[in-house]
């Protein structure tokens, strides 16, 4: 059953990587297969989480995890349990913050658009330093007891505090450290630097590397607070006089009423279906960087002896894994106009366009299936053959006109 023909949707060749836009990932049968099998039969969340997020924890080397429905939204929780605990009345009032301590610092290099997380459940977020450096003071005179959080995020450039420099100002202001490692865990090795280094709470992607659905993600960290995640997250519609305790772990939380996490929910699918990818990243950890190989090699092969592409190897740091470039300055062609050209044609390919103002496209494997690479550089090669536009291409453009003249 082709379920997106059905709608009349196009499919297209995912060669830009673990993109929201664009679904992310395929998922693999095995994951597949475990999330058919949880969607057929019911749990109590509560007891679900536990026991996956045990299983998780150790699996990644973590004091303790959580199953959020993707890493901004492990960032949203993250940031509700450093201003309202779990204190019921405090987690009621949220987005409205009950205490004295609602900002969250965050060096002015690591502003990203995923600061919408923090900010949705009430924090104000307060910059420091500069786009350039940032010096040990200018965090260390910020940390009063206006302060809930310090949010720190790897892998960026720039001459700045370390995890290990941040943990320690803010612990000995008695201020959580909370990470963003969306694009940088996996590998592992990296979280287990992170927890050396101090951090209190790590958010991490479910589907970038760990190939899990494209709505899981990991909150994980410090076990007092990722007990109390729950609270601002779980669906509350319950009763205390039948309410029993976890036959998990025996817990029995003090339950108030939705929190503000309510709206970003997670299934038993795609809890159960993390799970399972989790354990195929942690049997084979290098199994992303294998991934698409051999598809880079046959766009390589192809694109070798056409003037119009020069190609170069490079590589993702962030994600861990093998890209190419594909350099179309000596094309004479717009670079956004390819992109549009792929985007419509057929097969429909879409791929890294972060590069294109200097006629740079990048390839990530991640989302390439057998065949693909070779398809997408016949493809190109036509684009390129055809001079970029075509007479849809034309049309289209007649008909933007006709609109804007409205
Ligand atoms: C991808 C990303 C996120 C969001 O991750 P999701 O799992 O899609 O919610 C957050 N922060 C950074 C830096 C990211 O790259």
């Amino acid at each position: 059953m082709d379920v997106y023909a059905e709608l009349g949707i196009r499919t297209l060749i995912n060669a830009v990587g673990p993109a929201t836009r664009l679904g992310g990932l395929a998922l693999s049968d095995e994951v597949i297969e475990a999330m058919r099998a949880a969607g057929s039969r019911n749990v109590r969340m509560d007891e679900l989480q536990e026991a996956a997020g045990a299983e998780i924890a150790a699996l990644i080397g973590a004091p303790a995890a959580y199953v959020t429905n993707g890493a901004a939204a492990a960032l949203s929780l993250a940031t509700a349990v450093c201003l309202a605990g779990d204190r019921p009345a405090a987690i009621d009032n949220l987005p409205v913050v009950s205490g004295p301590r609602r900002r969250v610092i965050i060096h002015r290099a690591h502003r990203d658009p995923y600061d919408h997380a923090v900010t949705a459940v009430g924090a104000e977020l307060v910059e420091i330093g500069y786009p350039s450096s940032t010096r040990p003071d200018e965090l260390a005179r910020e940390l009063d007891e206006r302060v809930a959080a310090v949010l720190w995020r790897p892998g960026r450039g720039g001459d700045h505090l370390g995890i290990a420099e941040v943990s320690e100002l803010a612990h000995r202001a008695g201020v959580p450290v909370l990470v963003d490692a969306a694009l940088d865990v996996p590998p592992l090795d990296r979280l287990a630097a992170l927890f050396d280094g101090g951090a209190d709470l790590v958010a991490i992607s479910g589907g970038k590397v760990f190939r899990g659905p494209q709505t899981a993600g990991i909150l994980c960290g410090r076990p007092d607070l990722i007990g109390a995640v729950a609270l601002h997250h779980q669906d509350m519609d319950i009763r205390p006089q039948t309410w029993q305790r976890s036959e998990v772990t025996g817990s029995n939380l003090e339950r108030g009423r939705h929190g503000i996490g309510r709206g970003m929910k997670v299934g038993r699918e795609q809890i159960i279906g993390l799970l399972v990818a989790v354990r195929a990243f942690v049997r084979d950890p290098d199994a992303h960087r294998r991934h698409g190989r051999e598809e880079l090699a046959a766009i390589r092969a192809a694109l070798a002896a056409d003037p119009r592409c020069v190609v170069r190897d490079e590589y993702d740091h962030h994600l861990d894994v093998p890209v190419i470039e594909i350099d179309l300055s000596r094309s004479g062609l717009p670079t956004d106009e390819v992109v549009r050209e792929l985007d419509r044609g057929a097969p429909r390919i879409h791929v890294g366009e972060d590069l294109a103002w200097r006629n740079v496209l990048v390839v990530n494997p991640m989302g390439l299936g057998v065949g693909d690479g070779a398809a997408l550089a016949a493809r190109l090669i036509e684009v390129l053959d055809n001079g970029g536009a075509t007479a849809d291409d034309a049309a289209d453009k007649a008909a933007e006109g006709s609109e804007a003249g409205r």
